[in-house]
């Protein structure tokens, strides 16, 4: 029982960006367009739960020695390290599992089995072309399993130019997103079309502890909308047209902006020494947990940090006047990121940001090139 509510409340920090853009704000009008509801956003995860290790100085690298083969950055696990638990792996690759609780050994295993999840998932008589941008983006990205399902070809090339340009433009993505999947429904609870969160796949069996963890940080993109591109464009449209997106926003801006939360993300992982791993136990445990910490509303220190710096030299650097407001409504109306609650998500406000820059390069509003400036800035400071 106690695991179970330990369970629980990892899961509700799941991070969870939901793109309101993608959600309609709006009123009933026009196409047969769904359900979704208002506010995307709302649930932000009650924060806390998890033990107030904030100290943590998110110090080095990573963790010291453990078995770990060869460190996080990227995968470099080779398939010819035999300690992998192929029974396991063999049972991840005849049954789906939305999580699961078994033992796992280390992180190749724990690899081993997000990629027979993926394998399982594929069923062969779709569309090469769309089979094709998979493998695609597995390899050259090196991620784990992506799954367009019955996405139509041109749609996948949409989210296949948005990795490219995310990708090219940070390379330090490399490795860190494990999953692109289109699901039937992304939750019931937040009807956005698309979101970007790490999530607990695995943990322990074990009644004592519920490490050693898998986590998978993913897009998710809703089915309904990704297989049906005329949807997906009217949202668009309605979007656009209600200055809630940018002019010029397309199916692979949507993708940037969640590769966008992606990249914050990442930033953030390599802040706390986490890299790119996937496998949590008691070496990693606290910078984990500092992890979920950093993602929560109220403590968006990196984002927040960003757009301070960044509208700091809008007013003093360019004699601007405007105020924070208006500095992020230049960007559009969803980079406010007003929240229900009356917070602001600055998380919403540097993935708007990353999405207008690429949707109008060198043309794109002061704002956002100031937050990209800052983003470059601050991952050159990783280095
Ligand atoms: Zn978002």
């Amino acid at each position: 029982m106690k695991k179970k509510a330990i369970a629980a409340a990892v899961t509700i920090l799941i991070l969870i960006c939901v793109s309101v853009i993608l959600v309609f704000k709006l009123r009933p009008h026009t196409e047969e367009l769904p359900d979704v509801k208002d506010r995307p956003y709302t649930e932000e995860p009650a924060d806390d739960e998890e033990r107030p290790n904030t100290e943590e100085p998110a110090d080095d690298e990573e963790r010291p020695n453990t078995e770990e083969p060869a460190d996080d950055e990227g995968r470099p696990y080779t398939e010819e390290s035999s300690d992998v638990d192929e029974e396991l792996v063999h049972k991840f690759s005849t049954e789906l599992y939305d999580s699961a609780e078994v033992y796992v050994p280390n992180e190749e295993t724990a690899r081993r089995l997000l990629r027979a999840q993926g394998e399982l998932l594929r069923d062969e008589d779709r569309d090469e072309h769309v089979m094709e941008v998979e493998r695609y983006l597995e390899t050259t990205y090196d991620m784990e399993s992506v799954y367009l399902k019955d996405m139509e070809p041109e749609i996948a090339d949409a989210v296949k130019d948005a990795c490219d340009h995310m990708y090219g433009r940070y390379p330090i993505l490399n490795g860190y997103l494990t999953n692109i999947t289109v699901k039937d429904e992304v939750t019931e609870e937040i009807s956005a079309i698309s979101l970007f969160e790490t999530e607990t796949f695995i943990m322990n069996d074990s009644y004592e502890d519920i490490y050693p963890m898998v986590i998978r940080k993913q897009i998710l993109l809703r089915a309904k909308d990704f297989e049906n591109g005329r949807r997906l464009q009217n949202m668009i449209k309605i979007n656009v047209r209600d200055g809630y997106w940018t002019e010029g926003t397309d199916v692979s801006a949507v993708i940037v902006h969640e590769l966008g939360h992606a990249l914050i993300s990442c930033i953030i992982s390599d802040q706390c020494g986490l890299g790119n791993t996937v496998y949590i136990d008691g070496d990693n445990a606290d910078a984990y947990s500092e992890y979920n910490m950093q993602q929560l509303s109220d403590r968006q220190d990196l984002v927040k940090d960003l757009c301070n710096r960044a509208y700091d030299r809008y007013r003093n650097e360019y004699g601007k006047d405007g105020s924070y407001e208006d500095f992020c409504k230049e960007i559009s109306d969803y980079a406010q990121g007003l929240q229900d609650d009356g917070g602001i998500s600055y998380d919403e406000t540097v993935a708007e940001a990353i999405s207008n820059g690429y949707v109008h390069g060198d043309d794109c509003v002061l704002p956002a090139a100031l937050i990209l400036e800052e983003i470059d800035r601050t991952i050159g400071e990783l280095q």
